[in-house]
């Protein structure tokens, strides 16, 4: 596919789409299956040290309410997840690289190892590190690194971020390099219906991501927040649904570019369609992030808003998923890792 076919399928309608959409999840079927896998997402910490100026739990959010989970709260959600099968979890927060944080996450990831037998799987999302810093949290016990480029057009990039030299766009791509060094299985994605972002652009993303060889993806629309400076153009922005659609568009195109990668159904489709990520699964995508952050946190971590599941406990999230996924024709793979078979493959295991 050349770039005037990807744009001119993510802009596809009417019975174009459909034809897409049937595609992009009979190739999804054939080449990864029909099973879901499940990561627990625990986000542990809201603590932030950037700026970017679409999120809402950036440094300069002073009506956001910091926490950090206490290694109790956060083991004990990885036991909830190894006791019932979901075979992953994934550690995300606000991006903090002191000593402590490191030191942290490295004693957690020893801890969750050591707790589930060794047989949870941990994927980390604490934003950009040192190549040191991945090494030792890969060492000690971290497969899996989710870090979104956010968009892969630099003057996009720095329209999103501030221009300083703690959001560098040439840093961000040097990590996700460092990721892949160390031996990571990488995820990386965009946020879609951004302001000022053009159909050229997204097309240029799936590009990117092919260039790249990711093994994973997550991307989702873009939701403003009305405590971040983005807000301000939020004029500019398509209806939420028009994101919505785009960004059932952008799975579909990534499925058929990417066959064996593995494609996460974003938690922010669900902010704008209560069955949105049901939908991704139907379309292209495998991954689920069930929240298993403890509930009296989940206000405090609010990206953008609408972001569901504010007060659903962990049970209920789970019987709540299983339902749905079942609906969508799609079954769930308890107690295996469904690690990326584009990984496996790159790795020639
Ligand atoms: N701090 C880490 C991980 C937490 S943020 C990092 O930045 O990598 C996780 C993701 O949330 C970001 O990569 C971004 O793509 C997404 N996000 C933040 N604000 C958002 C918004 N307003 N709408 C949609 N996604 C958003
Ligand atoms: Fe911090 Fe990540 Fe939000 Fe940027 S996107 S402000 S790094 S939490």
């Amino acid at each position: 596919m050349d770039k005037q076919e990807i744009i001119q399928l993510l802009q596809s309608k009417g019975e174009e789409r459909t034809q897409l959409l049937k595609k992009s999840r009979e190739v999804k079927e054939k080449v990864v299956g029909n099973k879901v896998y499940f990561r627990g997402l625990i986000e542990f910490s809201n603590i932030c040290s950037k700026d970017c100026l679409y999120c809402g739990i950036r440094k300069s959010n002073t009506n956001v309410i910091r926490y950090s989970a206490t290694d109790n709260e956060i083991l004990e959600a990885c036991r909830f997840a190894w006791e019932t099968r979901f075979a992953s979890v994934v550690l995300q927060s606000g991006e903090i690289s002191s000593p402590e944080f490191v030191k942290r996450v490295d004693y957690l990831l020893k801890e969750i190892k050591q707790l589930s037998n060794n047989e949870l799987g941990i994927t980390l999302s604490c934003g950009e590190q040192s190549r040191e810093t991945y090494l030792r949290w890969f060492e000690s016990g971290a497969h899996r690194f989710l870090l979104r480029i956010e968009s892969s057009n630099r003057d996009l990039y720095y329209k999103i971020h501030p221009k300083n030299n703690n959001h560098s766009f040439e840093k961000r791509l040097e990590a996700l390099l460092f990721l892949k060094e160390t031996g990571y299985q990488v995820g990386t994605g965009v946020m879609i219906g951004l302001p000022f972002q053009t159909y050229k652009d997204l097309a240029d993303d799936l590009l990117f991501l092919k260039k790249l060889d990711i093994d994973m993806c997550g991307m989702g629309p873009y939701i403003e927040h009305e405590d971040t400076p983005l807000y301000e153009y939020r004029n500019l922005l398509m209806s939420k649904q028009k994101r919505f659609d785009l960004a059932l568009n952008m799975i579909a195109v990534l499925r058929l570019l990417m066959p064996d990668i593995n494609i996460a159904a974003a938690t922010a489709l669900q902010a704008i369609d209560p069955a949105g990520r049901e939908k991704a699964l139907a379309v292209g995508a495998n991954i689920i992030m069930p929240n298993l952050t403890p509930v009296g946190y989940r206000e405090e971590y609010q990206l953008y808003e609408d972001k569901p599941c504010l007060d659903e406990d962990k049970e209920l999230c789970r019987n709540c998923l299983e339902a749905r996924i079942e609906l969508s024709g799609c079954e769930i793979g308890y107690d295996e890792w469904g690690d990326s078979k584009h990984f496996i493959k790159r790795n020639g295991k």
